[in-house]
């Protein structure tokens, strides 16, 4: 599936990236293939096939030709050599986890995943006899120390939701290095376009390809690239798992791409607009936005990220979850919503986005205080995004 392209910007990888080549009847656009199976007349060509020695498609639950100018599009701007997908973003973290470790192994992460994943280090892991670790976040000694002691993989996410706590990737890849463990980072928050945990020593980057990548909230998917051998195995129980990414999800995901590069570049821009804004106004109390001098992982993200990303989140002073109850339906431009990394701007308190599975103890062990808002920000123009904020704050 790999082929030698190598591109000189981003910005070119999304529009071209898996997509040189020429389609059926000459279409310019990759076509979306429906069909289940593919037909063979001769055997032995068949059979090259399914054994893996000669390029094509065998059954649609393991691979597809839509789907597969999608992967290759991620591949390229993570710069991996492999890569695989998966019907959401938990589709391919599960398939990663459940296909890479055995009862016995033992894996150390941080207190601030997302909450699916966060599930399945508490509850489904320890099922099958692995132990997940959760160290506090920002506590680089900690997981350092807890890596040493030994594990088989060290599952990181940078930066968090939604406090956009930032993990040294380089520092703890190192660490993970040295213990002879794999290195997974979930870069969903940051995109390819802002960040490559590969170059910064990592096996292995995953996305929730639902957000940024398709970046219009109409299509789930998640995929994931690094070396080869470690895919292969990925895939394997993916390709068992059944979580096969839909041709459908496919082309809108690689549709929502070829913008990738420009709306994260607006994005970013809008983030750190309404992130200074918001970090002047009297009735916020906090915002977590990585790219304000004052977020206390501003320098580590300066020195792994292109940009900070669209993600932040405030809290407002004096606040509970009543007054983010008022606040939210005053936003005019922005969708009360639970996905993300769309080109609409989207507004959603943790309780009932991404940490829903947690009890309010739980939140606040993580230092979401109830009257958080995660504020997800579109390519709106920033200047209407602002004006937004301000009536909706002076109605509390
Ligand atoms: C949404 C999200 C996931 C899960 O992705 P789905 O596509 O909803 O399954 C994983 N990690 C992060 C950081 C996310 O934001």
């Amino acid at each position: 599936m790999s082929k030698p392209i190598s591109y000189k910007s981003a910005s070119t990888a999304c529009i071209w990236g898996g997509e040189e080549r020429s389609w059926m009847d000459r279409a310019t656009q990759v076509p979306v293939v429906h069909s289940v199976a593919f037909g063979y007349e001769d055997v032995d060509e068949w059979q090259a096939v399914a054994l893996g020695k000669a390029p094509g498609h065998i059954y649609g639950r393991n691979t597809n030709p839509t789907v597969a100018a999608f992967e290759e599009k991620v591949r390229l701007l993570e710069g991996a050599e492999a890569v695989t997908s998966a019907a959401t973003g938990m589709g391919i973290i599960s398939s990663a986890l459940f296909g890479l470790l055995k009862p016995g192994d033992r894996v150390v992460s941080v207190k601030d995943t997302y909450g699916g994943t966060s599930v399945l280090f508490q509850e489904f892991l320890p099922r099958f006899g692995i132990e997940a670790v959760l160290c506090d976040t920002v506590d680089h000694e900690a997981i350092e120390r807890e890596i040493a002691a030994g594990c088989q993989l060290v599952y990181l996410e940078t930066p968090t939701n939604p406090t956009a706590k930032i993990l040294d990737i380089a520092r703890l890849s190192a660490a993970g290095k040295q213990a002879g463990a794999m290195v997974v980072v979930d870069n969903t928050f940051a995109t390819p376009i802002n960040q490559n945990p590969l170059s910064l020593g990592a096996d292995l980057v995953l996305h929730s390809a639902t957000k940024f990548l398709g970046g219009h909230a109409d299509a789930l998917g998640g995929v994931i690239c690094g070396a080869r051998p470690l895919v292969e195995q990925i895939y394997h129980f993916r390709e068992i798992n059944g979580a096969t990414l839909h041709p459908m999800a496919a082309y809108f995901l690689l549709r929502g791409m070829k913008t990738l590069a420009l709306r994260i570049e607006r994005q970013n821009a809008n983030a750190l607009a309404v992130a200074r804004f918001l970090e002047g106004h009297p009735k916020v109390e906090t915002v977590h936005y990585p790219g304000l001098e004052s977020h206390p992982g501003h320098e580590i993200a300066a020195r792994q990220m292109r940009g900070f990303g669209g993600m932040l989140s405030f809290s407002l002073k004096g606040g509970d979850f009543e007054d983010v109850k008022r606040f939210l339906p005053r936003l005019k431009h922005a969708h009360a919503a639970a996905n993300l990394g769309a080109v609409e701007t989207t507004v959603g308190p943790p309780a009932t986005t991404s940490h829903v599975e947690c009890t309010a103890e739980q939140r606040a062990a993580l230092g979401i205080s109830e009257s958080l808002i995660r504020y997800s920000t579109g390519i709106e123009d920033p200047d209407d995004l602002i004006a937004d904020l301000t009536q909706a704050l002076a109605s509390l």
